[in-house]
């Protein structure tokens, strides 16, 4: 039989109900080992990896030598039969190991220099190496894996909208600046001198656009990109799942997310039980500290202002007179913390923003605390009760302003749930948060900044709230979170231009600069805007839990370094001199843009949730 007579056979099908099949195979060198008698040949492809085996006494010289010149990564094509593995000779770790390939013939159909890494799973290669020949990164099978399960993930995705009658819509990259509070990728015209585009932090304004447009249900797998501080795992380019609806309830917007995620983490074998159970903004922070709970455990927080008003101990005192809180966790079983332990867990607190950390610990029946000298035993007994701290407990208090103390306790929280075991690994808690404020406060300035974007929605009875009390609006804004990562936020918008300009009114858009930068937006809801809301989720995050990985570099074919350069093509990089001409660009006027073309919206911190949030870094 020829080789060309003779189909492609894929390396990794091959089982032992394919002996004494003649095969033709097509992939790279994953490993050769030269035994004298037999030279063996591991070849990989994309679905997995087989052996094969040349053998001097049996296989034609010719091919014989090839096989012995091979190196990792020739391409090559191999033709033999299957022939089941003796006793003793099989390999459990590979699908295919009851089989190896007894070889034939042997043409290489490229070579390969060596390469700087073993293309294996298990690497010792550094990540700067791995991304810099991203090509041999990529031939990992364990990275080949989460690319596959992204696919998956992506087409469960797209078959659950479609068949929910969502329509996918492409919208623009060369757009301008859109309001999510990050700072903008700018693209110079060099049609139009002086001006810019900006790369779309996310599709927010044109999916409401496409509301008025009557489109009903939109969807979109689209690529964000905000240009800023690379923190951790943080990505400058991102895919969001983003969708819009129009005349939605927040139900309408929840059962549509929670069918696709349930779909989409299924292909990871991960269930998501359903309905998502649901937490005010307001309990999330007073029960865990934060607005992405892990519910995975308990360890619920508690306020004890209350049971230490009055009491003598001067960090409570100081506190709650300037208007702070006392805040505290009950570590079951965690009254053996090592005092070293317990200054480590000072630090943690520290490092949160808190002033300090207050322990009382119950051991053997007795109370030891720093907090024993300023509280009589009552006040401690009342302090003990309020959070239910017994025998063998230890409890932690921070006594601060309420986001210091609250981030302290949260981050001590997850920490004693790593140390104590009560994490259940094998678990995916999702959950819904809802009626977030619709308004911050810079502390510095007092000016009010949107918590998501400014096109998000009042509940309808706080509308009147809006010029006295902006702080107590909520807004009809929504986070889908699973194990305290924010997957996604969203909200059901303002569709009435009168509430967007008193909302913009608040956070200091003048109508003027309404008009300047979102004018089209203002203009459409003019003309019939439905009511309408919808959501965006984060598809690497997505991808690298269900993968179970570590980064979401992971689960990004060509991602960018903590500093935002490609390894691989060296971007950033320079361009030709004749390139900044043409776009009339010199040194000087690149350096500083005109100032009207470059604004982010200047009331949207870039430390907002949605921002901030959609880029958090997975690192667990
Ligand atoms: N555009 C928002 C974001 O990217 C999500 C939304 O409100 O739909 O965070």
């Amino acid at each position: 039989m020829t080789a060309a007579a003779t189909p492609r056979q894929p390396a990794g099908t091959l089982r032992g109900s394919d002996a004494g099949k003649t095969v033709l195979l097509k992939g790279w060198v994953a490993r050769r080992r030269d035994l004298g008698e037999l030279i063996f040949l591991d070849v990989r492809d994309r679905s997995g990896i087989v052996q094969t085996v040349f053998d001097r006494a049996r296989c034609p010289a010719e091919a014989v030598e090839a096989a012995s010149s091979a190196r990792s990564e020739d391409v090559v094509e191999i033709e033999g039969s299957v022939v089941p593995r003796g006793e003793g000779q099989r390999n459990a770790d590979l699908p295919t190991g009851e089989v190896e390939v007894v070889a034939a013939r042997l043409a290489f159909l490229a070579r390969s220099e060596t390469p700087p890494f073993t293309v294996e799973d298990r690497t010792n290669a550094t990540e700067e190496l791995r991304l810099e020949y991203r090509f041999l990164d990529l031939r990992r099978p364990a990275m080949l894996k989460n690319f596959v399960l992204r696919d998956e993930i992506a087409f469960r995705v797209r078959r659950v909208l479609h068949e929910r009658g969502f329509l996918e819509v492409e919208t623009p990259m060369l757009t301008r600046s859109t309001p999510e509070g990050a700072r903008d990728f700018l693209v110079p015209s060099r049609v139009h001198r002086g001006k810019w585009y900006a790369l779309p932090q996310s599709p927010q304004l044109f999916k409401q656009i496409l509301m008025v447009s009557g489109f009903e249900k939109y969807f979109q797998i689209a690529r964000c990109f905000r240009d800023e501080d690379l923190r951790a795992d943080r990505q400058f380019e991102f895919t969001q799942i983003d969708l819009e609806i129009s005349f939605p309830t927040e139900e309408d917007v929840f059962d549509t997310v929670e069918a696709f995620l349930a779909d989409a983490f299924a292909a990871a074998g991960i269930r998501a039980d359903r309905p998502f159970p649901r937490l005010k903004y307001r309990e999330a922070m007073d029960l865990y500290g934060t607005d992405r709970p892990d519910l995975r455990y308990g360890l619920p927080l508690t306020n004890l202002s209350d049971a230490v008003k009055g009491t003598g101990f001067v960090p409570f005192a100081r506190a709650l007179e300037s208007g702070g809180t006392v805040r505290g966790l009950r570590v079951p079983g965690g009254a053996a913390a090592s005092r070293k332990r317990l200054d480590e867990l000072a630090a943690r607190a520290k490092e949160h923003g808190a002033g300090g950390l207050v322990w009382v610990k119950v051991q053997g029946g007795e109370v030891s605390s720093p907090a024993k000298k300023g509280l009589s035993e009552t006040e401690m007994r009342g302090l003990l009760d309020a959070s239910s701290t017994g025998e063998g407990d230890l409890l932690l208090i921070v006594a601060d302003r309420e986001g210091p103390a609250l981030a302290a306790l949260s981050a001590l929280r997850a920490e004693a749930a790593r140390e104590h075991g009560l994490v259940d690994e094998t678990r995916h808690a999702f959950c819904w948060v809802t009626e977030f404020p619709l308004f911050g406060r810079d502390e510095e300035t007092g000016a009010w900044f949107p918590m998501n974007h400014p096109f998000t929605g009042p509940r309808e009875e706080d509308v009147d709230l809006l010029e006295s009390d902006p702080g107590r609006v909520r807004a009809r804004a929504y986070d889908v979170v699973v194990n305290g990562w924010e997957l996604g936020s969203g909200s059901i918008r303002i569709h009435r231009d009168d509430l967007q300009e008193r909302v913009f009114r608040v956070l200091g858009i003048s109508a003027e600069e309404g008009r300047e930068r979102f004018g089209f937006l203002l203009d459409a809801l003019r003309y019939g805007a439905p009511p309408h809301g919808g959501i965006a989720l984060g598809l690497d995050r997505i991808c690298a839990i269900a993968a179970g990985a570590t980064s979401l570099r992971d689960v990004i074919a060509f991602p960018k370094t903590s500093s935002g350069t490609d390894l691989m093509t060296k971007a950033p990089a320079r361009v030709l001199p004749e390139q900044l001409r043409e776009l009339g660009i010199d040194g000087k006027a690149a350096a500083s843009a005109p100032s009207g073309e470059r604004e982010a919206v200047p009331s949207a911190s870039a430390s907002t949730s949605a921002s901030a949030s959609s880029s958090d870094p997975p690192e667990r």
